[in-house]
């Protein structure tokens, strides 16, 4: 157990005295409890996200997955790395086709 000190506006204040009192007996500790477990479930969806870009010299044409730019063989593009994770971009399957970014839309990605 630990003692945490939070700062509440009125509003939320408010809020968590009247959700304690409905649900929760007034215990202030199990209402914040539960609201982060529902957090939790809303917010976290565990899947593959994007850990980094390695660099990829083609051996043969290929096009930017983002903006879709014709490049040649010889030229350099980046492959995505995924690593599983969670959040909002997370995927749930890894993407079966080929996907390759070119140097400016990574830049802007970055
Ligand atoms: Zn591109």
């Amino acid at each position: 157990m630990q003692r945490l000190n939070f700062t509440l506006d009125e509003q939320t204040v408010g809020l968590l005295d009247k959700l304690s009192e409905t649900y929760y007996s007034g215990n202030k500790s199990l209402t914040v409890r539960a609201a982060l477990e529902s957090l939790a479930a809303h917010t976290e969806h565990d899947g593959w996200v994007v850990a980094g870009y390695t660099a990829v010299v083609l051996d043969m044409q290929a096009a930017c997955h983002t903006c879709g730019s014709n490049h040649m063989k010889g030229e350099v593009l980046y492959r995505p790395v995924f690593e599983r994770g969670h959040g909002k971009q997370a995927m749930a399957t890894l993407p079966k086709k080929i996907w390759l970014e070119c140097s400016a839309c990574l830049e802007a990605i970055k």
